[in-house]
């Protein structure tokens, strides 16, 4: 065993937690508890995953692997016998989770409300499931019975639920701390019950949970200690709408008293986070993660719109404690690097099995680093031994699964059940498949997304969003026919679909006719289809016919709709040095790089630009970033071989000369170049 870096590590999951949020609140002085650890630490954004569904997500940031690989494929799934729905279980989980790798290496874990624990399992140490804290309509505060099976071990159960504040017991008092003009708002009015309600419950459920995390910390030994709270996704999908600017559809009786909820929210996790950082003690680590942001300002969706569309593509991350560099950000992270930082913090073995890495620019000193191909493969008896989806019979689990469901419903993650309990599962069953196939374009597994697409297509003939998706899985799967005839398909269901030019583009861009794609693009813009990702291939597809201002010009209107985005800053850094502004290419270059790092054309773009200002060792060090990711790029080999020759390096300039052209020799495939 390496060197552990971590003795003991504090992992806190804020749900939805947005640096968008957190740094005016920080400037403010409003978050001093957050305050400390960005200056002890080290913060960056954390790219999400798609589908943007927080189940699917936080098992993949306590796992290091997508959800084809960890099983946990939405909010709800069919219980073993087939019968009902359930929130989705802790033995859908096909593999490890942190506690279950950390416990099995020894070291006492505490893993709390987490997604997908329910039955809470067997470690060394707590487990405490997500349905600990959430009251059935049917409870009161002094009728309140314990999920069986959420807490293990079951013998400190009974003193845990002791702990749970039931939404009865949230005060006046207490709702005024996040609105104080609550007395200028009309109790009467439906609105204002179903704000002030839903409040109330999440104000419980995050008291509860924090109750049952400082009592834990406090009374039982651990080395690592995980909590996630979810207040702050689920009260901004009701008060985000209220958070400053006004946004025009809201009403103006509503938006005085509602406005700051959410930085009221904010807040109070930062008083819980003072806590918890107290308890933890100064020689703890402690990391702060979200898995996804929360759409704010201009970007917020103004209609009716499926839940997921509020989340931004950015979490937040934080890392402080010894070892780790101190008022730094590191770049190019995702929620996939966050179970092998773990590891690496406490000197365990990587798995080559999990798809993130250790995030080394978060370290004074680049740790140690052993992997081994899958902690699947080390026996664990007591992981080994957990039940799999053993069917349950008792009636209080079955409604304590009922209440999380209505939870779901409420905030608009799955339908209201209906009448017809075998029809909610053939849909629970399809919007499975949807969420495992999304992850499969996610992960670079095009062909099995457009598999289980068609499957859906063919399941669902006359929905028009399986065609659609299907669509989209066909284009990252590069197949043109199977494209074709999906566009057709949807073009006699729904003739007039926004979709169908965008697919039509597609089409255009498949059989290398760049002007009609850019006319079907620029056609679906119009269509009141108009984001970044689309700008950027307006973009790209004026890069390709070498009219860079116009290409300039899409990018800018890519950023103007969302300001992170990648690859329109990219655009950006080809677009610009063609017409001179060389400096601004490299600007724009390196703010791609920061926002996805794992994008090699972007490090090739920056290498070509730093050559042309003569900046040759920079230039190399991009050049070799770029190769990194795509080490037959022969073009970027060939660049390498003329800037070390500029610096005299003979040898080097030989051996990539080589490089490039044995890869064209070889025929291996080559990125396209902008
Ligand atoms: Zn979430």
């Amino acid at each position: 065993m390496t060197e552990a870096l971590a003795t003991k590590l504090l992992l806190v999951g804020w749900d939805a937690a947005d640096w968008q949020l957190m740094h005016p609140l920080i400037d403010a002085g409003r978050m001093p508890n957050l305050k400390r650890l960005v200056e002890a630490g080290v913060i960056g954004n954390l790219a999400t995953l798609q589908p943007v569904l927080s189940p699917i997500l936080w098992t993949s940031i306590a796992t290091g692997k997508r959800a084809y690989l960890h099983g946990v494929h939405g909010f709800v799934e069919p219980t073993p016998d087939g019968t009902a729905l359930r929130p989705t279980a802790s033995s859908t989980r096909q593999c490890k989770a942190l506690w279950n790798i950390l416990a099995q290496a020894g070291k006492r874990c505490q893993a709390l409300g987490w997604y997908a624990s329910h039955p809470a399992e067997n470690i060394n140490g707590v487990c405490v499931s997500q349905l600990f804290h959430v009251a059935p309509a049917s409870a009161t505060r002094d009728d309140w019975p314990l999920q069986p099976n959420a807490v293990f071990p079951a013998a400190l159960a009974e003193d845990l639920a002791e702990l749970r504040f039931h939404p009865a017991e949230v005060t006046a008092a207490l709702l005024q701390q996040f609105i104080p003009q609550a007395a200028q708002l009309d109790q009467r009015d439906p609105e204002v019950q179903r704000l002030l309600g839903a409040l109330a419950r999440r104000l419980a459920e995050c008291i509860s949970l924090h109750a049952l995390t400082t009592a834990l910390m406090e009374e039982q030994p651990w080395d690592f200690c995980t909590a996630y709270y979810d207040t702050i996704d689920r009260v901004g999908h009701d008060f985000m709408v209220f958070h400053p600017p006004r946004m025009d559809n809201v009403r103006h009786d509503l938006y005085e008293p509602l406005k700051g909820v959410m930085n009221a929210v904010y807040e109070f996790h930062d008083q819980m986070l003072g806590r918890l950082v107290e308890l933890a003690g100064p020689d703890a680590h402690v990391m702060i993660v979200s898995d996804h942001g929360f759409q704010n300002g201009a970007a917020r969706p103004t209609g009716p719109v499926e839940p997921s569309q509020w989340h931004r593509n950015f979490g937040s991350f934080l890392l402080a404690g010894p070892g780790v560099r101190r008022d730094a950000t590191v770049h190019g992270a995702t929620l996939l690097d966050i179970t092998p930082t773990v590891l690496a913090l406490f000197g365990l073995p990587v798995a080559r099995d999990m798809e993130g890495r250790v995030l080394v620019n978060a370290f004074e000193a680049p740790p140690q680093i052993e992997r081994i191909d899958s902690w699947e493969e080390i026996p664990d008896p007591v992981y080994d031994a957990r039940e799999r989806d053993a069917a349950s019979d008792d009636p209080e689990a079955a409604e304590a699964a009922a209440a999380s469901m209505r939870q779901l419903v409420e905030l608009g993650y799955i339908e209201a059940p209906g009448e017809d309990v075998q029809r909610d599962i053939v849909r629970a069953r399809a919007a499975q498949k949807f969420n495992l196939a999304c992850t499969c374009v996610d992960g670079k597994h095009p062909a099995r997304a457009l598999t289980l697409a068609l499957e859906l297509v063919e399941q669902f003939p006359q929905e028009a969003a399986f065609l659609v998706f299907a669509g989209q899985a066909a284009i990252s799967a590069g197949d043109a026919a199977a494209l074709c005839q999906l566009t057709d398909a949807l073009q006699r269901l729904q003739p007039g679909h926004k979709q169908i030019s965008m697919f039509r583009a597609f089409q255009c861009s498949m059989g290398n006719d760049v002007n009609g794609a850019l006319r079907h693009f620029e056609l679906a813009a119009t269509q009141g289809h108009d984001n970044a990702w689309l700008q950027c291939r307006i973009g790209r597809a004026y890069l390709r016919l070498r009219l860079w201002r116009r290409a300039e010009e899409a990018f800018r209107r890519s950023l103007v709709l969302d300001k992170d985005h990648a690859e329109a800053h990219y655009g950006l850094s080809v677009a610009l040095p063609r017409q001179g502004r060389l400096e601004e290419g490299v600007q724009s270059g390196l703010q791609s790089i920061a926002l996805a790092h794992d994008f090699p054309l972007a490090h090739f773009q920056l290498g070509a630009v730093l050559s042309r200002l003569r900046w040759y060792e920079r230039s190399l060090q991009a050049f070799e970033l770029c190769l990194s990711i795509v080490p037959d790029f022969a073009i970027a080999h060939r660049y390498v071989s003329l800037v070390a020759a500029k610096l005299g390096d003979v040898e080097r300039s030989a051996k990539h000369r080589e490089l490039a052209r044995r890869a064209l020799a070889e025929g291996l495939p080559q990125p396209v170049v902008d």
